[in-house]
């Protein structure tokens, strides 16, 4: 099969993550036969500085003309002082939109041989986590009216939440389809106690909760959900949220799994042309340093595969190689156990290596 590729290498470990998964890909096109080319695109800081801008309307016509999008990470200090509307994550905002993919999917799962670098109890963590959040992408405050006025020397910001039945409806029925192919469990997360918009989408999940009999939905106020994403993590099979907090529970889920740099995500509109990124920044504090973890990258790749160009054993082969990997002791600076005895089994290594060690793991599923 041939597929194009739009590669975002971005800003900051972008460029050294992005690699790894490149490379990992090309191991999978040798085995299995495909030809991937890569489109390169610019975005973010890097985009700005070549550009002026941080999403070119030509870098986006690339990505929409692609099978699909490999994204690092874009964003950094030396961007701090742009206006808001020329930011590096503005590139990103826009990128989504454009794309129109609406739906994020961010998997939360233990690796066995990561469960000690949860910072969740031993009891906790025995218990299994492995749930996904389905974040609404591409509305609420994010995308809402911004504005700070002001009046007689006081100033007031205004950041508007708003979401039609439309929106929450496409939302929420890939939340019903991905709890019907897993468990059949959906956990709906909202504020209803306090906000419209949440009490709207409440309605709509009840309404199309009718529909998929099959699915056990039931409520959540964000609050309480922060809360029992660190309490008992296995009660939760699929979440189902909108955007803001499907941007801070995803991060705290990850942080329970071990780290950010393990996790890959998926976004997807209505076509099969998606973007794929790991869920962390672009690390400035780490950049150019060789030492980032690129599994969460070569995860999103692994996605990619999946998910937009129906690859499920390629996708396998990916998973199996960074278990394979993992297995054999091999870990980046942020999975190194902090118990001595238990790092003495390990050996570290940086980015590169580590993007060595999976593709020269990678076998036929
Ligand atoms: P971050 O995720 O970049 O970093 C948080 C911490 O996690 C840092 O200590 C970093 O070293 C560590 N970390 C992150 N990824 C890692 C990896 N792969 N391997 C090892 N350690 C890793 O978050 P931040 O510091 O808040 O943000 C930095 C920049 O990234 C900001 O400009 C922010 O706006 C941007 N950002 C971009 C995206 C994106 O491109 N999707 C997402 C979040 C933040």
């Amino acid at each position: 099969m041939n597929k194009k590729i739009a590669l975002i290498r971005g800003d900051g470990i972008g460029p050294e993550i992005v690699a790894q998964a490149q490379k990992v890909l090309d191991g999978v096109a040798a085995l299995y036969g495909h030809t991937f080319t890569y489109d390169e695109v610019d975005m973010g800081g890097v985009a700005i500085d070549r550009w002026g801008d941080p999403l070119p309307a030509a870098m986006l016509d690339k990505c929409l003309a692609s099978d699909s999008v490999l994204l690092g990470a874009v964003g950094g200090n030396k961007w701090n002082d742009v206006p808001g509307n020329m930011r590096p994550e503005r590139g990103l905002l826009r990128l989504r939109a454009g794309m129109g993919v609406y739906s994020n999917n961010r998997p939360a799962k233990i690796w066995p041989q990561l469960a000690s670098a949860s910072p969740l109890k031993k009891s906790i963590v025995d218990k299994g986590i492995d749930f996904i959040i389905v974040r609404e992408l591409i509305g609420g405050i994010y995308f809402g009216q911004h504005k700070t006025e002001e009046t007689d020397g006081q100033k007031t910001a205004t950041d508007v939440l708003q979401y039609t039945e439309a929106e929450i409806e496409r939302i929420g029925r890939i939340g019903f389809e991905t709890a019907r192919k897993r468990s059949g469990r959906l956990c709906s997360v909202e504020k209803s106690n306090v906000l419209d918009s949440s009490r709207l989408w409440k309605a709509v999940m009840h309404r199309l909760a009718g529909e998929y009999p099959d699915v056990t939905l039931t409520d959540m106020l964000v609050d309480n959900c922060a809360m029992q994403i660190v309490k008992d993590p296995s009660q939760f099979d699929v979440i189902v949220t909108e955007n803001m907090f499907g941007d801070i529970l995803s991060d705290e889920a990850s942080m329970i799994t071990g780290s950010i740099g393990m996790i890959p995500s998926s976004s997807l509109g209505s076509s099969t042309c998606g973007l794929y990124e790991p869920i962390h920044g672009s690390a400035p504090d780490i950049a150019g340093m060789d030492i980032a973890n690129p599994i969460g990258t070569v995860l999103s790749a692994a996605m990619m595969l999946r998910y937009s160009f129906d690859m499920p054993a390629e996708a396998n082969a990916i998973e199996n190689a960074v278990s394979a990997v993992l297995d054999a002791g091999y870990r980046t600076g942020d999975i190194m156990p902090s118990d001595p005895e238990e790092a003495a089994g390990c050996q570290r290594v940086g980015c590169t290596r580590m993007g060595d060690l999976i593709t020269g793991m990678l076998r036929k599923d």
